[in-house]
């Protein structure tokens, strides 16, 4: 267990890192557009007040993941990470690499997903019923 947790926190560590070089990148070729000198090395020290303004240049998926990653980190700490948020069963390991930030188990996502279909079709049968009726009525 404390092995998967270490092992997840890697992963979702690199994943920032990727985000964050992702935006490093951004940042480069803007600036490289309006100055010629080589503004790398500021790159490498990293403070919270960069990553925010760094942050601030990202598009909203960028944004999104790096979101992701430190709710799936903040649980990670809390113990509450690769547990299913529905039955509380422990979320397989392979699972938890394919997707990071999955909440539920296959079992639990399934079972909504089917819910979600179902509440769907109830909402097209009620709409349909409403029709319906309405057109009772007016007869
Ligand atoms: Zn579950």
């Amino acid at each position: 267990m404390v092995e998967k947790a270490d092992e997840m926190k890697a992963i979702l560590l690199k994943l920032k890192e990727e985000a964050f070089e992702e935006i490093g990148k951004a940042v480069r070729s803007g600036s490289e557009k309006s100055n010629d000198e080589p503004s790398g090395d500021i790159y490498d020290q990293a403070s919270n007040e960069r990553d925010r303004e760094l942050l601030l240049l990202l598009g909203d998926r960028e944004r999104e993941k790096i979101r992701n990653i430190d709710e799936a980190l903040a649980r990670l700490e809390e113990g509450e990470y690769g547990i299913c948020e529905d039955c509380e069963e422990e979320i397989p390991l392979g699972r938890l690499k394919a997707m990071p930030f999955a909440r539920l188990c296959v079992k639990c996502k399934a079972d909504l997903e089917k819910l979600q279909a179902q509440t769907k079709r109830f909402e097209e049968d009620r709409v349909y019923r409403e029709i319906a009726a309405g057109e009772e009525e007016d007869a």
